[in-house]
């Protein structure tokens, strides 16, 4: 599901034009083809982590707590976080440090593709890291 929310890019989100959140795209611009590609494949290693989560959550769930179910959803967006201070520690700058993190270094790399999420083979962005 894409929605179009201008007031959010322009009063809060400002200096960025997309964001993915638990699936759901939200853009400045529906007219924006490369945005929405890019964000389309942050869905797709949304779906893959949460795919993988599930699985060691779901396992730890059964045999611990419930509670556990809660990572699955949040495990693409812990990761993003780690992998951001890494690089931020290593880069010491925090725009390099963002385009590093390997799923936007993979989108960054293929939004321009329109074509690449037919073909894209599970866990790509395995290879930006
Ligand atoms: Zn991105």
């Amino acid at each position: 599901m894409i929605i179009q929310w201008k007031w959010l890019f322009e009063k809060v989100l400002t200096r960025f034009a997309g964001i993915m959140l638990f699936g759901f795209l939200f853009v400045k611009d529906l007219e924006d083809k490369e945005l929405i590609n890019h964000e389309k494949i942050h869905v797709r290693q949304f779906l893959e982590i949460s795919l993988v989560a599930g699985l060691v959550f779901g396992t730890v769930a059964w045999f611990i707590s419930l509670w556990f179910l809660l990572g699955i959803p949040v495990a693409f967006y812990i990761w993003y976080g780690i992998e951001f201070l890494i690089r931020l520690i290593k880069y010491r700058d925090r725009e390099k440090s963002y385009k590093k993190i390997s799923f936007e270094h993979e989108a960054y790399d293929k939004e321009d593709d329109f074509t690449y999420l037919q073909n894209r083979r599970f866990w790509r962005f395995w290879k930006y890291i």
